[in-house]
């Protein structure tokens, strides 16, 4: 029996040279200094733009590739982005302005998520986005926003589909959910649309995050779809979009592998070809928010204080849950595992201890590794924690126990 521990996935998406490993091509001690402090999370531009090529060389020509801002709303990313992409998601007025300002055309941008407030719905209908409807109560309320504003309201129906997306990290739709319509209610919130006024456009179905297995997401696929060809029959006006959702997740944790891409265009590529025979004035939209940026970021901090308890080596880093809770394993892990983390300062020495990785919190929580295999340590290095570039600084906790905000870059 081999008993070698899972490992994880082989990650080359930043060389190293000199010991040093490159973020946007500059060795990240320099880069450290041209920050000016550590922590901070950097993002590299190049990783980005080649992920999303990769991509949209196996996805048809005519699906519309969304970015959902949510995954890293940094303003200097989404500019870079939106010369790569065709549109984005948005799930609040704060994420729809960042949007807007980012230069994409409000005929590109969806906003969805449940508990939209009345004035968020009067703002994006003012916008001119389009609504991704969660509830009938919704519907009203936009109906309400658009005659008093004398403006059109562009809506898609995203409904709660009767199956889950399987081996998915975080399910979002089938059984009851706090999202979208359930499917069984659509036809009647399709009449509700047009005897309200509405300008119906489509459908949005999401069912789940972070999968890793192609077949998975391609029978998710191939059941929204013919949920979406059934629905479509009682729609009030023809289909423009089909909102697939995404879920495509990248390997964090030892023993994940890469999610196989190749199977999931070619499989999409005939999805396009039904819909454009079916409803030639419609088109496939696939909405990514960590796929598409999750790889390409690092969290780097520095090891404040070395100190041995009872045979356990405690790295103690500036870094911490308060800006990386993922990797804490706080968010939405059942059982904590590692993200990848090196020393970005001797990125080419031999390992040769075993270190636990903490921050500042005086919290147990606070774990950036645990057992984290690494050469040998001393204070100043910099530990580097990968697949950091998405649900990092915005989806942690930043004000717990006061410590001040840190900078992004775009490198
Ligand atoms: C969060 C979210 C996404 C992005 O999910 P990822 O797992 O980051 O790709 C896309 N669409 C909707 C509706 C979401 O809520």
């Amino acid at each position: 029996m081999n008993a070698t521990p899972p490992k994880h996935a082989p990650l080359t998406q930043f060389p190293v040279r000199d010991g040093e490993l490159l973020v946007g091509g500059t060795p990240v001690s320099q880069l450290a200094e041209r920050v000016g402090q550590t922590p901070f999370y950097a993002y590299d531009r190049a990783a980005i733009s080649a992920r999303i090529t990769t991509l949209k060389a196996v996805l048809p020509p005519r699906i519309s590739l969304h970015y959902a801002i949510k995954a890293n709303p940094m303003p200097a990313l989404l500019a870079h982005m939106v010369r790569l992409i065709d549109g984005l998601d948005v799930a609040s007025a704060g994420e729809m302005r960042a949007a807007l300002d980012s230069g994409m055309t409000p005929a590109e941008i969806s906003f969805a998520g449940p508990g939209k407030r009345p004035t968020e719905l009067r703002q994006a209908v003012a916008a001119g986005v389009l609504l991704n409807v969660e509830s009938e109560t919704e519907l009203t309320r936009i109906a309400e926003a658009s005659q008093s504003l004398g403006l059109p309201a562009r809506v898609a129906l995203r409904v709660n589909p009767d199956f889950e997306l399987k081996s998915s990290g975080m399910k979002m739709g089938g059984g009851p959910k706090p999202f979208g319509i359930d499917a069984e209610r659509i036809p009647a919130a399709l009449a509700q649309v047009a005897s309200l006024g509405l300008q119906f456009e489509g459908f949005h179905l999401f069912a789940g995050s972070q999968n890793l297995i192609a077949d998975a997401i391609i029978e998710a696929q191939a059941k929204s779809f013919a949920l979406a060809m059934r629905l479509a029959a009682n729609a009030p006006a023809p289909l423009r979009s089909l909102n697939l959702g995404g879920g495509f997740g990248v390997p964090y944790f030892p023993g994940e592998a890469r999610l196989d891409i190749t199977p999931i265009g070619q499989h999409l590529h005939a999805l396009d070809a039904q819909l454009a025979q079916d409803h030639p004035t419609a088109r496939l939209v696939l909405e990514l928010g960590r796929y598409l940026v999750a790889e390409a970021g690092v969290y780097v901090c520095r090891v404040q204080d070395i100190k041995v308890s009872r045979g356990t080596t405690y790295l103690i880093t500036d870094g911490g849950l308060h800006h990386h809770l993922a990797a804490s394993g706080n968010f939405g892990q059942v059982i904590r595992k590692n993200y990848p983390a090196l020393l970005g300062n001797k990125a080419d020495t031999v390992t040769s201890g075993r270190y636990n990785a903490v921050g500042p919190l005086c919290t147990p929580l606070d774990i950036l590794g645990n057992d984290l295999e690494l050469p040998e340590a001393e204070i100043g290095d910099l530990l580097v924690v990968l697949q950091s570039g998405a649900y990092g600084l915005t989806a942690s906790p930043a004000a717990f126990l006061s410590h001040p905000g840190i900078p992004e870059v775009l490198v």
